[in-house]
């Protein structure tokens, strides 16, 4: 099997899962099933095992979400997600939309969701994907959104907008 197979998103075997190295400490991972997993769903856990903590995220399938981290890098990884997540989930609050129409909260949302990211990008100058971002992009996804809100995230979507739209 190529490594292509192992990590194409569709592929749905081996029931160990394709192989992963533990990013604390470096021993291969294991794949626990959902039906033992207490999340409901998948994850690869260190095959050191109460030894060590190292664990990772898994599709449904049993293909792995993103790159294995440290737990610093986790620890930053949430941080990230954290300082992130409000400037897009808390959207809605800048229309006053009333919290009990879930469809135009779910279209604000969805909308600013994907501003928030393309703002993100551009500041960063390469993709934003914190389930594969490292310490240092953490960093610098966290230093960026500290100083941006929702507010300020519509603003340079709309100047984008005119600035497209401008006849020169
Ligand atoms: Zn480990």
């Amino acid at each position: 099997m190529s490594a292509h197979d192992v990590y194409d998103r569709d592929y749905d075997g081996p029931e160990s899962g394709p192989e992963l190295e533990c990013a604390d400490c470096g021993s291969a991972m294991e794949l626990v099933p959902a039906e033992e997993s207490q999340y409901g769903r998948p994850f690869f856990r260190c095959w050191r095992f109460p030894d060590c903590y190292g664990t990772h995220a898994a599709h449904p399938n049993g293909y792995p979400v993103g790159t294995p981290a440290d737990a610093r890098t986790r620890a930053l990884r949430k941080r990230a997600h954290d300082a992130l997540d409000p400037l897009w989930r808390d959207a809605p609050l800048l229309y006053g939309v009333d919290a009990l129409d879930p469809k135009k909260v779910r279209i604000i949302r969805g909308r600013a969701r994907r501003r928030t990211y393309e703002w993100l990008e551009e500041r960063l100058g390469q993709p934003a994907h914190l389930g594969s971002a490292d310490a240092a992009l953490c960093r610098r996804i966290i230093f960026a959104c500290s100083r941006a809100t929702p507010e300020s995230i519509r603003a340079w979507a709309h100047a984008r907008e005119a600035e497209r739209n401008a006849p020169f």
